[in-house]
């Protein structure tokens, strides 16, 4: 099997709430997704997709993954889709760094490899463990009582985690925690995602204000040194997530014990195959993972799907569900939450058939 060509169009994704907001005052109202689509010379074809969550969250930009692909994708002509770790050291031959610009790339491959294989890809990524997963709901930064209500509601829709954005005034940020344990009930988890935006200062005066919370802190600051230095000074369950992106940075956090959990986001680290390396090495581990990617709509939702189910049930704090953020359907066939929880499909590969029409013309075709 060859690569013969690859096309991705620019497709964008409004949002239910009107928009997003965290740390820092960063916003997004419409994200800028790219969808890719690989063929090959037999005439099979996989999907991939992916949406940096802006331009200021991590060093990943929506423009920058059409024109990483307009460089990467001539080198992948003729290579195997099926070979995957070949065709991710092709990929870092030809383009240093720029995880997310291959992410995409690997996600459809991956997608070939399970239409050949006849098999969902959570079969091939590890086995399908239970029916279902447990998804968690991101809180859009807003005022405490905002975030207190916003909680109620998905909670009434059957969510039972929580995910705040915080990572602005300190005061603020503690008024905001609070209000939203008062919502929970028993078996309910509250994560405080501070996404780098706390100086160590704030981040400590939070922590202490929080004490008697059983809440999670994860990310309170940019780098791993700062983070380090907060969890070492607090007893709340610990996450990182920015400062993850290799197995490098997972294999020193073990050794300094400087998180309990991180998150895994797809594209961080390159696609699926990089991020079940991570997923894999976390699970060796016993560091409990969150499994997700920056954003996306029903191709990233299906690729997540397939990389959390095939975790091992213990090792999952949470998923997430993005294609129920958006207003816009790009795929039939991707998963749908039910009550807070999602299943990966079971058909072949991602499974998802994206509304190809609907995107209008292609941003880059490679042949
Ligand atoms: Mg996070």
């Amino acid at each position: 099997m060859k690569i013969r060509k690859i096309t991705a169009w620019r497709v964008e994704l409004p949002l239910h709430e009107g928009n997003y907001k965290w740390s820092g005052g960063k916003s997004v109202t419409v994200f800028d997704s790219t969808v890719v689509k690989v063929e090959t010379a037999c005439g099979r074809v996989g999907w991939g997709e992916v949406c940096p969550l802006g331009p200021a969250y991590l060093p990943a930009y929506a423009a920058g993954v059409r024109a990483g692909l307009a460089e990467l994708g001539p080198h992948l002509l003729g290579c195997d889709p099926r070979e995957l770790d070949k065709l991710n050291r092709r990929m870092d031959a030809v383009l240093k760094g720029h995880p997310y610009v291959k992410s995409a790339v690997d996600m459809a491959c991956w997608d070939l490899l399970g239409q050949w294989a006849n098999t969902p890809l959570c079969e091939l990524l590890g086995g399908r463990y239970g029916a279902d997963i447990t998804l968690y709901r991101a809180i859009s930064q807003e005022s405490p009582a905002e975030m207190a209500a916003k909680v109620a509601g998905y909670r009434a829709e059957g969510y039972r985690r929580f995910q705040l954005k915080v990572g602005g005034d300190a005061v603020e940020d503690i008024a905001r925690i609070k209000a939203v344990s008062q919502q929970l009930q028993p078996g309910d988890r509250l994560d405080a995602d501070a996404n780098t935006g706390w100086r160590l200062h704030d981040a400590m005066r939070v922590v202490r204000g929080v004490a008697d919370v059983d809440v999670y802190i994860e990310q309170p600051c940019a780098t791993y040194e700062e983070c380090l230095s907060i969890r070492r000074q607090t007893t709340h369950p610990f996450v990182l997530d920015e400062v993850v992106d290799s197995l490098d940075v997972i294999l020193r956090g073990r050794a300094d014990l400087a998180m309990d959990m991180v998150n895994i986001k797809i594209s961080k680290f390159g696609g699926l195959t990089r991020a079940r390396q991570a997923r894999d090495l976390c699970a060796s581990l016993g560091i409990a993972m969150i499994v997700e990617d920056s954003w996306g709509g029903d191709i990233v939702t299906a690729a997540i799907a397939h990389l959390a189910h095939s975790t091992p049930t213990e090792m999952l704090f949470a998923a997430t569900d993005f294609n129920s953020y958006v207003t816009r359907t790009i795929a039939e066939g991707a998963p749908h939450r039910q009550q807070g929880r999602l299943a990966a499909g079971t058909e072949p590969g991602l499974g998802v058939c994206p509304l190809e029409s609907g995107f209008g013309p292609p941003a880059l075709v490679i042949e």
